[in-house]
């Protein structure tokens, strides 16, 4: 059974990127997991407040985070849900604002590499160069890779893009290896954290508000929740997927059966 979860996060992809990005294993992916290309963020779309959503399980009115600016508060976690029950966690990540998403007693590895210094891409290859060998060795019961590639490049040349899709297409690749690489017992989660339009986002237009939801997994999906999955799902999901319970401040509801 895959009681494991690996969960990717693409910063800023958009679903029509799957498609239009024109790796051939965002297309296997699409037909050998189950997709869906209409799941929803939270608003404000901002990379920040959809982070405190995804790993916190509440809307930015109910934990607070709005700006890509932290505010401190009294919030459980996934990684502190998944700590507290005994399992091991690591985060991989570029950005330095996503360090306020665990307790460091919560977390048992983190790598993170500055965005600012070296290029984007090589940022992002190392990263999973990195999530791969710790999964291969320590076997982690969560493990979090954050590619930020997409939303940089979204900023710099615009979503929907040519440079925008080529991004999108060196995601794949990147995820493609990983998931080629890794042991058999995870589970698999790949998602965005919002969308964008022109050079930004944050509105509550579709465009920055859709984000893909792919979940490869031997586990049971309940495709009525699936279909109308929400950003929010996703931390009671993995915890489902683990075998612990959610806490009991979360909001969301879990996709599994
Ligand atoms: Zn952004």
């Amino acid at each position: 059974m895959q009681n494991k979860v690996l969960m990717i996060l693409c910063d800023g992809m958009r679903p029509d990127a799957v498609v239009k990005c024109g790796h051939p294993f965002a297309g296997k992916l699409m037909s050998t997991a189950c997709y869906n290309p209409h799941a929803q963020t939270v608003f404000p779309s901002y990379t920040l407040p959809c982070h405190m959503s995804l790993f916190h399980s509440r809307t930015p009115d109910e934990h607070g985070v709005k700006t890509n600016v932290f505010v401190p508060g009294e919030r459980k976690g996934l990684f502190e849900q998944l700590k507290d029950n005994g399992k091991s966690t690591a985060f991989f990540y570029s950005w330095g604002e996503l360090k306020d998403l665990y307790s460091p007693y919560a977390l048992c590895y983190g790598r993170f590499i500055s965005e600012t210094f070296l290029p984007s891409e090589t940022v992002t290859e190392f990263l999973e160069e990195d999530c791969e060998k710790f999964l291969n060795e320590y076997n982690p019961d969560f493990a979090f890779l954050y590619l930020e590639t997409t939303d940089s490049v979204g900023h710099t040349n615009g979503w929907g893009s040519d440079e925008y899709y080529k991004a999108a297409n060196h995601s794949f690749m990147l995820i493609e290896k990983i998931m080629s690489n890794i042991p058999k017992d995870y589970s698999v989660i790949v998602l965005a954290d919002h969308g964008g339009h022109d050079f930004t986002h944050g509105s509550n237009d579709p465009i920055d508000m859709t984000i893909p939801l792919f979940v490869k997994t031997d586990r049971e999906i309940d495709f009525a929740e699936f279909e109308n999955a929400n950003i929010i799902d996703i931390a009671p999901t993995v915890c489902d997927i683990i075998g612990v319970p959610s806490s009991k401040e979360w909001k969301g509801k879990s996709l599994l059966k």
